[in-house]
């Protein structure tokens, strides 16, 4: 068996049936080599998308994943229970779009039922989820983030390659009739293309009771050909809504959550802020990542993955899975965001030096 890809993990002394299954491996003692915890996993179950969002998927063409390769409901949720055993407290469902995959909601009930998982959610560009909305909700979808960069309709076919916001927001509604609470919007801001909706989303969010979360423009993959200067920083979008609909903050939901919250002075809703580039939160980084292919990646911005598929599929005991994942997590040294800060503050930072996962692979 190959050696996984991570530094320090070695699988070949972990094959199944090797009589050399480790033991002891608990949450407990599972940190990673910067003393975070495992706590959170998002499962890309495809890498297709019916959107072409300029950020995500720019490219003309792509190499889809061959649909053997794409790991079942069943695997999904043998490793998901794997990933609980490990501490994982709350999954993400993403994509690709999700809504895609034919059944989601067979998974979503498998994985709703899994015992210490406390967190179930999913992120969705929602153009199919006035479809599905009833069946998720039933399965045991209890929230969802909805990814939203415009209400114009021009320019949201502008920025998706789509003419689907009527869909989108038939999706939201739909999501809203059936209880799914919260529901959020992720927005990513960029400059020159959609900063000047901010107070626009945030009127429609606190009308119709939706929790909006802006996001710094980032460098995710290498193809979006990210500049620094379409970046809208957190401060300028607090600025600007803060002088509208005054604010103040929060905090986190928790030490690990990506975003800064903030109410409204009036009483009327919430928005948060992710600032990944201007204010990281590496520090509190308890993710990992699944790919539709079933490689494990710890960071949004790695070029480095973990075949577990091949694993399962060479007939690997759930020890030797628990003794892969426990090794890649115990050896995870990423920072990148608060490095790339670094490099910026020293001019030293250049966006395509680094190679990485294309975000459509790894769902944000
Ligand atoms: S850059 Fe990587 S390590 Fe830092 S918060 Fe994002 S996913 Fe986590």
């Amino acid at each position: 068996m190959e050696p996984c890809y991570y530094s320090g993990v070695d699988q070949s002394h972990h094959g199944a049936g090797s009589g050399m299954e480790p033991t002891g491996i608990t949450r407990e003692n599972l940190g990673d080599a910067l003393g975070r915890a495992l706590r959170d996993l998002r499962i890309s179950v495809t890498d297709r998308c019916n959107f072409r969002c300029s950020y995500c998927m720019p490219l003309d063409k792509y190499e889809w994943i061959d649909r053997g390769e794409i790991l079942t409901f069943e695997e999904i949720t043998r490793l998901s229970k794997l990933f609980v055993q490990l501490g994982v407290e709350e999954i993400r469902i993403t994509g690709g779009e999700p809504l895609l995959r034919h059944g989601l909601e067979n998974l979503v009930a498998q994985l709703a039922g899994l015992e210490g998982l406390k967190d179930l959610s999913l992120t969705t560009n929602a153009s199919l989820l006035s479809e599905k909305a009833t069946a998720l909700a039933q399965a045991g979808l209890k929230r969802i983030n909805v990814s939203l960069d415009t209400i114009h309709p021009d320019k949201f076919e502008l920025m998706t390659r789509r003419d689907d916001l009527a869909n989108v927001l038939e999706g939201l509604f739909a999501a809203k009739r059936y209880g799914m609470n919260p529901i959020k919007i992720n927005t990513v801001i960029q400059r020159g293309v959609n900063d000047g909706d901010i107070l626009e989303l945030v009127e429609f969010s606190r009308q119709h009771g939706f929790w909006i979360r802006f996001i710094e423009y980032m460098d995710v993959g290498n193809a979006n050909n990210w500049v620094s200067e379409k970046m809208v920083s957190k401060v300028e979008i607090l600025d600007r809504i803060n002088a509208r609909y005054p604010i103040k903050e929060i905090g986190r939901h928790d030490e690990s959550a990506p975003a800064v919250n903030y109410e409204f002075l009036d009483g009327i809703g919430n928005i948060g802020v992710i600032a990944s580039v201007t204010e990281p939160f590496c520090a509190g980084c308890t993710r990992a990542r699944l790919t539709a292919d079933g490689k494990l990646v710890m960071c949004l911005f790695s070029d480095q993955s973990c075949d577990l598929k091949k694993l399962i599929r060479g007939g690997a005991n759930d020890e030797t899975v628990l003794a892969s994942i426990h090794s890649a997590w115990s050896a995870r040294k990423d920072r990148y965001s608060e490095e790339r800060l670094e490099a910026m503050n020293s001019g030293e930072y250049r966006p395509n030096r680094r190679k990485k996962i294309e975000m459509i692979s790894l769902g944000g």
